[in-house]
C-alpha cells in the first residue's frame, strides 16, 4: 500500500499548482490524471492560446503556463499518470484511492471532468466530420483555408482571433445570437479584421460535403429563408459538458453536473475537498487565478484539519 497525506485528483493547472502548494507546507501528494501528460484545458484545448488573465504574466501561453506549473511541481508530488481514478473508499479516518494508494485527504481538481465537447447538432458522414474540429492544437494545418467558427463566448473568440493571424485564413464566425458573450475588446478586434466575417444571428441546419469544400445551410433566426455557405474546416466552440458524475458514485453532491463546496472547498463528505472547475458555489467563474487560489483554501483547510495543533503559518515564506 503506498500512503500520502493527500491525494490530488487531476494535473490540470489547479492541481498542479495545488500539488505545489501542499509541498511547501510539508505534505506529501500523490497526484493522478486520466490523461498521459499534465496539463488539463490549457494543455490539450489552448495550447497556442495568450493568455491575459494570470498574475504576473502580462500574457503567456497555454503551453508556457503548463509547463512552468509542471516544473514546479516536479519532485514535490509524485504523479500517476494514464491512471483515471475510479473509487475512493474511506476507511476509518483514511481513503483509498483505487485499493492501491492510501490518503488522509482527497482533493478533486478533474476540471469539467472529462472534455466532453457540446457537438454540432447536425447529421454529418466520417468525411464531413474529419473536417469538424471540437479541439485545436495546431493552427498552422488551417492556414490558407476559410474556416468557420460556431459559438458565441470566449472560446470561440479567442480560436477566431487566432485563425485570423494565419496566413490567407479566411474566418467566419457564426453565432445564433447579435450578442457575444466574450470579451468586449475581442469582438471590436474582430470586428477591425479584414479576414473576418461576422454572421449573425444564424443557426447551423444542414450540412453536406460539395467540390471538396463543407457547404453549410444557415437560417437566420425569426427568418424561414437558409443561406448556403461554402467553408474548408469548421470549429465548434459551443463548450464542453461538465461531466463529475463519478464523483455522485464516490458519495459526493453535484449541481449540475459540479461539485458542491463550502467556503473552505470542502465536499459533503469530510476530508474530500473540490477546487478548480470542478468546483460550484454561487458566483464562481471558471478561470484559472480563482483555482489558484481555491487550491490555497483548501489545503490550509486540510492542514488545520490534520494538525490542529500547529499554529499555522499562512505566508509560504514563514513556512
Ligand atoms: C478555449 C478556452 C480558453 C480559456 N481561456 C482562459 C483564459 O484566458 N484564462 C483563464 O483563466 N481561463 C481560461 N479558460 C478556463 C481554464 O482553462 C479553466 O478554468 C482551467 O483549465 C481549470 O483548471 P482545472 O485544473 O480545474 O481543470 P482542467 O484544466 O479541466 O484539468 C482537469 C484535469 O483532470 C483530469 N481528470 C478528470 N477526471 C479525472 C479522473 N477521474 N482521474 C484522473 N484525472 C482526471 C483531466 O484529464 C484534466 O487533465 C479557458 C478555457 C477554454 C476551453
Amino acid at each position: 500500500m503506498k500512503k500520502f497525506d493527500i491525494a490530488i485528483i487531476g494535473a490540470g493547472p489547479v492541481g498542479l499548482f495545488c500539488a505545489n502548494f501542499a509541498h511547501l507546507h510539508g505534505l506529501t501528494s500523490i497526484t493522478f490524471d486520466s490523461l498521459k501528460e499534465v496539463g488539463g484545458q490549457p494543455q490539450f484545448l489552448y495550447p497556442n492560446k495568450k493568455i491575459s488573465d494570470i498574475p504576473v504574466f502580462d500574457q503567456i501561453t497555454g503551453f508556457d503556463l503548463i509547463s512552468r506549473l509542471k516544473k514546479s511541481a516536479t519532485g514535490k508530488t509524485t504523479f500517476s499518470l494514464n491512471h483515471r481514478v475510479t473509487s475512493i473508499e474511506q476507511e476509518e479516518d483514511k481513503f483509498l484511492i483505487d485499493g492501491d494508494f492510501e490518503v488522509k485527504s482527497v482533493i478533486i481538481a478533474t476540471g469539467t471532468g472529462s472534455f466532453k465537447p457540446k457537438k454540432l447538432p447536425l447529421k454529418m458522414d466520417e468525411a464531413i466530420e474529419k473536417r469538424v474540429h471540437y479541439f485545436v492544437q495546431d493552427l498552422a494545418k488551417y492556414a490558407g483555408q476559410t474556416v468557420a467558427v460556431f459559438g458565441g463566448g470566449d472560446s470561440a473568440l479567442d480560436w477566431a482571433l487566432e485563425l485570423a493571424e494565419e496566413s490567407n485564413t479566411q474566418v467566419k464566425l457564426i453565432h445564433r445570437r447579435n450578442e457575444f458573450r466574450g470579451l468586449e475588446s475581442s469582438i471590436q478586434q474582430l470586428k477591425s479584421l479584414k479576414n473576418v466575417e461576422i454572421l449573425t444571428p444564424y443557426l447551423p441546419k444542414t450540412i453536406t460535403l460539395r467540390n471538396n469544400q463543407l457547404e453549410v445551410g444557415l437560417k437566420q433566426m425569426g427568418e424561414t429563408d437558409i443561406i448556403k455557405r461554402h467553408f474548408d474546416q469548421i470549429i465548434v466552440a459551443y463548450g464542453f459538458r461538465a461531466d463529475n458524475s463519478i464523483a455522485r458514485k464516490w458519495g459526493i453532491n453535484l449541481t449540475n453536473g459540479q461539485i458542491d463546496v463550502t467556503r473552505e472547498m470542502a465536499t459533503n463528505i469530510p476530508g474530500i475537498y473540490a477546487i478548480g472547475d470542478s468546483a460550484t458555489y454561487p458566483g464562481r467563474v471558471p478561470v484559472i487565478g480563482l483555482g489558484f487560489g481555491e487550491a490555497q483554501i483548501a489545503i490550509t483547510a486540510i492542514m488545520r484539519s490534520l494538525f490542529p495543533e500547529k499554529t499555522l503559518t499562512i505566508h509560504s515564506t514563514s513556512i
